[in-house]
């Protein structure tokens, strides 16, 4: 059945679109933006008083499938994109087994055609089982439907290592994404070194881990020429080299996580392991050089790197318990809270990074309206006041820090391929 969406602001970057308008969806794509439009027999959603963009695109999660579906199956994370406004959502490598070859790629590929909610894209590895050592079957993972390489929460220390895989990116026409982090400088660590790793006793990460690696494969990108990205930013430095690369017109691009632009170290909540990911939340100024990198368009794209972990794994001793929290469904309102409301930056700016931001890279032929194109919309409210309990969540997993947390504005419903994926009880 075709759907019509009547009378919201319709946001559309791509086509510099913002105005109230009707969208038409049939035949699982856009039919057409404008005013008054009608559609005979279709169903028709009010969104008097809601944004209408382009369906967004996460493209950084952890689905955990194959491997620990305890924690996150491709079914349970796609609903978990799909109740946080996500239509298509770009899966990291570091399964069991490892997503390195077109076998794993097609086992993803599959599963996700009979049980995922929203697109999924699956990222290859970089190396065989992401160990740094042997480059991965990058062809063959891409001919089974790789957008990416990546060797994500396990970066590849080896320069040279780094250089090949970049080289055949190249080739193959496809972005690299690092985890930039130093694990010799890094080892050990669970909190961002500084003032709180020394009052809490814990053993710090150095911003100098995440800035060495970054600067490393800032000189590989341009040795190779290969289209590079970096996950999750979270330093000063990081983003001002990052920056400083664009200028020079390399094909440079990152991202920063809802949490690294939300929180500061000083925001932890002692001890609770809700807080412990990596990057781990740093200084006030390096996420005040993120949040400006965001405004000044150094940051691409806002990606949630959603990382599941069962609540066994998440229970234990500070030290001992696993990096990562989840957050497909707190990104959009964590970015209406902390660039948009505050004025930071536009509405529209705010669309883009959920949209032709991380479409740019990913080239997965979606992020726009425009008549012809994949029928995937998300509806979000700006202002409504509504409180996250993550017990509520789709997700399998309860690793957030913002359980019980009060926002203005979110999801309120999500089309994917032209039929509803999830909408606001
Ligand atoms: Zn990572």
């Amino acid at each position: 059945m075709p759907i019509l969406i009547k009378n919201g602001r319709v946001i559309d970057p791509a086509s510099q679109t913002d105005r109230i308008s009707d969208v038409v969806i049939d035949d699982g794509k856009i039919a057409g933006v404008g005013p008054d439009l009608s559609a005979p027999g279709a169903e028709v959603f009010d969104a008097s008083g809601l944004v209408v963009a382009p369906g967004f695109i996460d493209m950084h999660v952890h689905l955990r499938e194959p491997g620990f579906e305890y924690a996150e199956t491709i079914e349970s994370g796609s609903r978990a994109a799909a109740a946080g406004g996500f239509t298509s959502i770009c899966c990291m490598p570091n399964t069991k087994p490892v997503n390195d070859s077109a076998t794993v790629t097609s086992y993803i590929v599959e599963r996700a055609r009979r049980f995922a909610v929203v697109n999924v894209f699956p990222i290859g590895a970089i190396t065989k089982g992401s160990e740094g050592a042997e480059l991965a079957a990058i062809g063959g993972m891409k001919a089974a439907g790789a957008i990416a390489i990546s060797d994500d929460g396990r970066p590849v220390m080896n320069s040279l290592v780094m250089r090949r895989a970049m080289e055949f990116a190249r080739s193959y026409d496809l972005p690299v994404i690092d985890h930039c982090e130093d694990l010799h400088l890094s080892a050990g660590g669970d909190i961002h070194e500084g003032l709180l790793s020394v009052r809490w006793g814990l053993r710090g990460i150095p911003a100098a881990s995440e800035d060495v690696m970054v600067s490393r494969d800032l000189v590989l990108a341009e040795l190779t020429g290969a289209r590079y990205h970096v996950a999750h930013i979270s330093t000063r430095n990081s983003v001002a080299m990052v920056e400083y690369a664009r200028r020079q017109g390399l094909a440079v691009t990152c991202e920063a996580t809802p949490h690294h632009f939300a929180l500061a170290d000083e925001q932890m909540a002692p001890y609770d392991s809700n807080y412990k990911m990596k990057p781990p939340l740093r200084g006030p100024c390096d996420r005040e050089a993120v949040l400006e990198g965001i405004v000044n368009g150094t940051v691409t794209a806002i990606a949630t790197d959603h990382a599941p972990h069962a609540g066994s794994e998440k229970m234990q001793e500070f030290e001992r318990c696993p990096f990562g929290i989840i957050g497909l469904e707190t990104a959009l309102p964590l970015a209406l809270e902390m660039l948009v409301h505050p004025g930071r930056i536009t509405m529209n700016r705010m669309v883009e990074l959920f949209t032709t931001g991380p479409e740019s890279v990913m080239r997965l032929g979606r992020g726009t309206l425009a008549a012809g194109a994949p029928g995937d919309v998300t509806i979000f409210s700006t202002n409504v006041p509504w409180s996250y309990d993550v017990n509520q969540s789709p997700s399998r997993s309860r690793n957030s820090p913002f359980h019980g947390r009060t926002f203005h504005g979110g999801p309120v419903a999500t089309i994917v391929n032209g039929a509803f994926a999830w909408r606001r009880a």
